[in-house]
């Protein structure tokens, strides 16, 4: 096979432990002997991390706002053991939070589903991309403890010229608590931008659940932000490709989740997208075969990683010279998702199609039993291959599909 030529960068975060075993094995064997491609290489060992004093978060963030496509490696978030493992200076702010802060846009998490790989829930048979607002709500919130009888209120004081404004929250009669929340339109918008444009490009509808009824303002932004949106800028398109997008009351919703047969974006309020996204995952069953992608609400700019971390159990097996069955589809898909996007953002669909054929690899492979100790375990299964072995399938596999 000839090499395909890929234009623009693609930006590559190198991480740790087990996942970066497997994130240099992936590139090796499956990326750089089809594509011509410069990779842009940013390193989070967390050595490296250390002795940049984490300016390379900020630097790599930077690249991916240039380039617009980037592919992560799975990193660890340092606390005082690694401290201590790793003689850092000190335990450096998450890997994962800093570029992504930096970055913006919204977190879609989406199962990778194998026919022969059994679900908790049975049903789903296609993924349900978890998309989780992530800005605001509870993770923004002041809380306060009320020590007795008294009144709480709720005040805005306008910066400049305007009315002030002020409800009444509540009248104690005794101790309880209190919490204030908050929310921007600009952050809602944009997340409403982001789902919008992730179902499109997926072909997947797209449901917004809130509690409209009981919080006008609050979830009536959210809800207003995406009907509107869909309706002056998304409803052709998404009609054409036989799609929609409804605003359910998010109980409903939650509820038609697990009876349907998945294929849809759900999106989350923060803390309902906390929640959701881990009963999701665990919904579907394993931890390798969950990924995610950050996308900016201008659809132009992805961040793709597996959504499990370092697997530091099975490295310690690697370090001590053992061949390990960790499962590398997560990371696989990491790589194919960038370079999907790398592909669709520059107009080259021979690049769409590699990512494509890659994937289409890896469902063959594991569709005809050849799969990881994580996976065989849920079917059932007392063989496997190691993470290497199985590497090599997916390669013999894809050459085969593509001859
Ligand atoms: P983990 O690395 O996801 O591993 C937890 C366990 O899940 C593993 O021991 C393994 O179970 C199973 N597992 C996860 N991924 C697997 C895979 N690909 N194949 C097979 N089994 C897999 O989580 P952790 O042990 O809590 O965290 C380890 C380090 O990763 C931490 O330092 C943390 O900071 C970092 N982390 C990074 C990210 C990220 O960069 N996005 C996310 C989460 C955690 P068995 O041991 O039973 O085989
Ligand atoms: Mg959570």
């Amino acid at each position: 096979m000839s090499k395909i030529k890929v234009i623009t960068p693609v930006v590559e975060l190198d991480g740790d432990e087990m996942a970066r075993v497997m994130w240099g094995w992936i590139k090796e064997k499956l990326i750089l002997p089809y594509l011509d491609i410069d990779l842009v290489y940013f390193d989070y060992h967390l050595n490296n991390r250390d002795a940049t004093e984490n300016r390379i978060l900020y630097d790599a963030a930077e690249a991916i706002k240039k380039y617009r496509v980037g592919a992560k490696c799975a990193a660890i978030n340092p606390d005082q053991k690694r401290v201590e493992e790793y003689g850092l200076n000190k335990a450096w702010k998450s890997p994962n939070s800093g570029t992504r802060n930096q970055i913006g846009g919204t977190l879609f998490r989406q199962p990778i589903v194998f026919e022969n790989i059994p679900r908790l829930i049975p049903g789903w048979k296609k993924p349900i991309v978890v998309a989780r607002h992530a800005f605001g709500g509870m993770y923004g919130g002041t809380d306060m403890s009320i020590p007795g009888e008294g009144k709480v209120t709720l005040n805005f004081i306008p910066a400049g010229k305007g009315a002030s404004k002020q409800e009444e929250i509540y009248e104690y009669k005794g101790p309880g608590v209190a919490l204030g929340i908050y929310n921007t339109e600009e952050s809602v918008r944009g997340f409403a931008m982001s789902c919008m444009n992730f179902g499109l490009e997926r072909g997947y509808p797209v449901y917004l659940g809130t509690k409209n009824t009981e919080l006008e303002h609050y979830d009536g932004l959210f809800k207003n932000s995406f009907d509107e949106l869909y309706e002056t800028r998304f409803r052709e398109q998404f009609e054409s490709k036989g799609i929609a997008y409804e605003h359910r009351m998010v109980d409903d919703l939650a509820a038609f989740a697990v009876k349907s047969s998945g294929g849809f974006v759900w999106a989350c309020k923060n803390y309902d997208g906390d929640i959701l996204s881990d009963l999701v995952a665990a919904g579907f069953g394993s931890l390798g075969l969950m990924t995610s992608m950050l996308l900016t609400p201008d659809g132009k700019t992805v961040l793709t990683e597996a959504a499990h971390g370092t697997v530091t159990r099975h490295f310690r097996e690697h370090q001590a010279g053992k061949e390990t069955s960790t499962n590398p589809i997560a990371s696989l898909f990491a790589w194919t998702r960038a370079i999907y996007y790398r592909g669709l953002f520059d107009g080259t669909p021979e690049v769409q199609k590699f990512a494509i054929a890659l994937e289409q690899a890896c469902f063959d492979t594991v569709e005809s039993g050849r799969m990881t100790k994580d996976l065989a375990l849920l079917t059932g299964a007392n063989t496997w291959l190691t993470t290497r072995q199985f590497l090599q399938e997916i390669k013999s596999t894809f050459e085969a599909n593509n001859s």
